[in-house]
């Protein structure tokens, strides 16, 4: 099961937080039926931010055991926008993050420098950030998904 909650919306236009609703459930239908069927739960939280340190989006995993568990508490960052494109992508990207950790796929590795991808360890500082493999994929579901999502509405 996954719990989604949401703040800050009143940044956005009215007519865009449905939009942003309705894509994160299409998302989760979509691309994390798996976790959406887990007998584990699973929390994501969307905020919206006026300001963002010129990132357009974030997402933060909590690492460490919780209350709740391990890679079980999510909180994903977007930066407002007047248009719902980039609202949307930048979440489909977020969003992939997510996917990307619930999955195991993407690690902690044993620094702040370094990541693990599909059991690999890689130095981000040896790594460009637009040929990570967690990037690469991020920035293509973030194309597929909404494209997906406007055919769906037609
Ligand atoms: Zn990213």
């Amino acid at each position: 099961m996954i719990i989604v909650s949401f703040s800050n919306l009143n940044l956005i236009a009215s007519s865009d937080r449905k939009e942003i609703k309705d894509f994160t459930s299409f998302f989760l239908t979509n691309c994390m039926e798996t976790y959406l069927k887990s007998k584990e739960t699973y929390y994501i939280h969307i905020e919206i931010c006026s300001k963002l340190n010129g990132e357009k989006g974030r997402c933060e995993v909590e690492s460490e055991e919780t209350k709740r568990g391990k890679y079980k508490d999510y909180l994903i960052s977007i930066k407002k926008s007047k248009k719902i494109i980039n609202l949307l992508e930048t979440l489909g990207h977020e969003l992939t993050h997510v996917r990307q950790y619930m999955s195991g796929q993407l690690n902690f590795g044993k620094d702040v420098h370094h990541s693990i991808w599909d059991g690999k360890s890689y130095d981000e500082r040896k790594l460009s950030y637009w040929m990570s493999p967690w990037e690469i994929e991020a920035y293509g579901m973030e194309k597929c998904v909404y494209e997906l999502w406007i055919q769906n509405k037609k």
